[in-house]
């Protein structure tokens, strides 16, 4: 489904138009192809004090290849970066008043008390108007439950207010995050701050991610080809969102097994020879789903990720809804992900180091009319990702969920216009969101890399005001 306003409100007369009437602009996402760098652009990155988090930051720059500069107030760091070779100047709006940024990066590990915010203030008061369309902001600190001290938490915990802020403030695209990254747990951080601060985040706005530690060293990868000899179920791969998971998925390397409902099978089978996978057509809602995937997972050596993307709406306000339509949703969204999860588990399907993904939505987090079923299921999915995450953890297997917004598929195309544009724009990029959005922010759950995320839900949803 194409957004038609996006192309009119960037024409030259459209633009001037929507400026005159106060129309929303929203800004053409830059996304993501391969052989492009992480970062198309300068990287400048500040911070309260020189902590292990920044020193971390100068390997990953340096892994990247980003052109990286220092904020002014990071003095006595420039000069140990300087002289490794990591840092190619200093940043001061009176130094480099024209420079423009692709992306800036501020270490907050070091505020130990509100009365220190001023950094911040600083930081981004300096740098807010040099930062470029689709450019990137991260934040980084420490889970405020982890901290010493109450005002070093309360102070922790006030970055969430900041970045979300900041991410409606910037606009013309630029994505803003916050990232807690737990004392230990720097070597985990290389693909987060990858996945944030490229165009593969396109669509992923103002979350609050947590970073913790893994039972595994961060594996070292090509990454380029992330998931090359990776096994990956993806369910729903049909149409949509699940294709574009799929597709992902195998251009990252990864061999897909492709899985949808018999009745999508000639859709399903294209999506999987096109891919170099394999088609699996079963319905997962059955009572015999979870055994016949644990016979499909053993038969193949074992899966490496499961993506949980299938799903189905049937909405009716809940005095009108028949007990069949409820019972289908929380079944096909919710219980039986549950039910996959503990036999793939519990048969040792899964191998080490394995990711599971699963999709919620927005409606799971906000709410939404008519959607009681499947609200409370995609509220579901989010409960079973943090409280399945511990136990998981034991046997280095992580979980974690994408929540959508308004993806642009064929669900969303019928839905009644008024409402698609009112959920098109209501959000801080002022646009809906591709399928291959989500399948991005999965990727990245997936990589062997982000063994240090798990019981994160990440939202893709151009941050969405709705649950806000
Ligand atoms: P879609 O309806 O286009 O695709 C869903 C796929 O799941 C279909 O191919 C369908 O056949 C398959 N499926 C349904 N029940 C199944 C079953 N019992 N067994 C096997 N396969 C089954 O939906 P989409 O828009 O691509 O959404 C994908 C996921 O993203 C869903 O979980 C949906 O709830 C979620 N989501 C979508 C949006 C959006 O804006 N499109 C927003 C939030 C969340």
């Amino acid at each position: 489904m194409s957004d038609a306003y996006l192309g009119f409100a960037n024409s030259p007369i459209g633009s001037r138009i929507a400026a005159a009437l106060g129309l929303p602009q929203p800004q053409p996402l830059e996304r993501f192809a391969p052989g492009q760098p992480v970062i198309r652009g300068t990287v400048l990155l500040g911070g309260t004090a020189t902590s292990e988090l920044l020193t971390a930051l100068a390997g990953i720059f340096h892994s990247i290849g980003a052109q990286t500069l220092a904020h002014r107030g990071l003095p006595q760091w420039t000069a140990t970066a300087n002289a490794a070779g990591l840092m190619t100047g200093r940043w001061g709006v009176e130094d480099q008043p024209g420079e423009k940024l692709k992306a800036l990066v501020f270490d907050a590990s070091g505020l130990d008390d509100s009365s220190q915010s001023d950094a911040l203030y600083q930081f981004f008061h300096d740098t807010a108007r040099s930062v470029l369309s689709c450019g990137r902001v991260v934040v980084l600190g420490r889970p405020p439950e982890a901290c010493a001290n109450p005002r070093k938490a309360t102070a922790q915990r006030a970055l969430e207010g900041l970045t979300r802020a900041l991410a409606k403030e910037l606009k013309r695209a630029i994505a803003v995050q916050l990232v807690y990254v737990a004392e230990g747990a720097e070597g985990h951080l290389e693909s987060t701050l990858r996945f944030l601060l490229s165009p593969r985040s396109a669509y992923v706005s103002g979350q609050v991610v947590r970073v913790g530690g893994a039972s595994q060293p961060a594996a070292a990868l090509d990454w380029n080809q992330p998931l090359a000899g990776k096994k990956i179920l993806v369910t729903g791969a049909s149409r949509g969102i699940g294709t574009a998971i799929a597709e992902v998925m195998a251009r990252d390397g990864a061999q897909v097994i492709c899985l949808d409902v018999p009745q999508a099978q000639d859709a399903l089978l294209e999506v999987a020879t096109r891919l170099g996978g394999k088609a699996l057509a079963l319905d997962i809602g059955a009572a015999e789903a979870p055994q016949a995937l644990v016979d499909a997972a053993l038969a193949d050596g074992g899966w490496d990720v499961v993506v949980h993307n299938a799903g189905i709406t049937r909405d009716k306000t809940i005095a009108n809804m028949k007990p069949h339509l409820w019972q289908a949703v929380v079944n096909v969204n919710l219980s039986t992900q549950e039910r996959i999860n503990e036999a793939l588990v519990a048969s040792g399907a899964l191998k080490p180091g394995a990711r599971i993904v699963c999709v919620s939505s927005i409606s799971g987090i906000a709410g939404n009319m008519g959607q009681t079923n499947y609200a409370l299921s995609k509220a579901g999915v989010i409960g079973m990702v943090q409280s399945t995450a511990p136990h998981l953890a034991a046997r280095g297997i992580t979980i974690n969920a994408v929540a959508p917004g308004f993806i642009e598929t064929q669900m969303t195309a019928a839905v009644p216009f008024a409402i698609r544009e009112a959920g098109r724009r209501m959000n801080s990029m002022g646009q809906g969101g591709q399928p291959v959005d989500v399948a991005e922010t999965i990727a990245w759950f997936a990589s062997p890399a982000s063994g240090g995320l798990n019981g994160n839900v990440v939202r893709v949803c151009g941050q969405s005001l709705l649950g806000a």
